[in-house]
């Protein structure tokens, strides 16, 4: 399935000089959206996941549907301050900006075997914090997942000792 043909590449935003990959495009179509789920599945299905872990917000998007395809649980990774029990937080560079993600300290058992899911690797910077707070938690990083991922901003170099599966390549 050639899904680029769905993806809406949007110049300049959020800022000059960025070309948006905008997923918005694929999702609202029922058809598309499932087929991309299923072939994530399928880029999976060798892996044992205990737990899903995903970014807000199109971690969540992409991270959710799988979890329930696979049928194992989902745990969400979010900006500080939104998450409403005790939280580990860890602080990182954006692509443009700088955040901090945090997740509940009881989102993951002790070497359970978590996939984190994405809608997009860019410089990575979003997953390894994403890996870094899964580790302290106690949880072992199967994989990462992703609907797209920029090639030349190199993010599987931020993810040396993660196996990461991505759908669409743009170079
Ligand atoms: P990274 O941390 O640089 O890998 O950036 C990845 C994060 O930024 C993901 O959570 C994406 O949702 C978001 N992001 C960066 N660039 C794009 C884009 O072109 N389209 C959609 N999301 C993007």
């Amino acid at each position: 399935m050639d899904y680029k043909e769905y993806i809406r590449v949007i110049p300049d935003f959020p800022q000059p000089g960025i070309s948006f990959k905008d997923i918005t495009t694929l999702l609202k179509n029922g058809e598309m959206y499932r087929e991309a789920i299923n072939d994530l599945k399928k880029l999976v299905a060798d892996l044992k996941i205990d737990v899903i872990a995903g970014p807000e917000a199109r971690g969540f998007v992409v991270g959710a549907p799988l979890a329930y395809a696979l049928g194992v649980g989902f745990a969400p990774i979010r900006k500080s301050g939104k998450l409403p029990g005790e939280t580990i937080e860890v602080g990182y560079d954006l692509e443009y900006g700088k955040d901090t993600l945090a997740m509940h300290t009881d989102a993951i058992v002790k070497d359970q075997n978590v996939l984190i899911a994405d809608d997009l690797l860019a410089t990575g910077g979003t997953i390894a914090t994403s890996v870094n707070l899964v580790r302290q938690l106690g949880g072992n990083v199967v994989g990462a997942a992703f609907l797209i991922e920029l090639e030349e901003l190199n993010g599987r170099a931020k993810l040396p000792d993660i196996d990461v599966f991505t759908l669409v390549t743009y170079s």
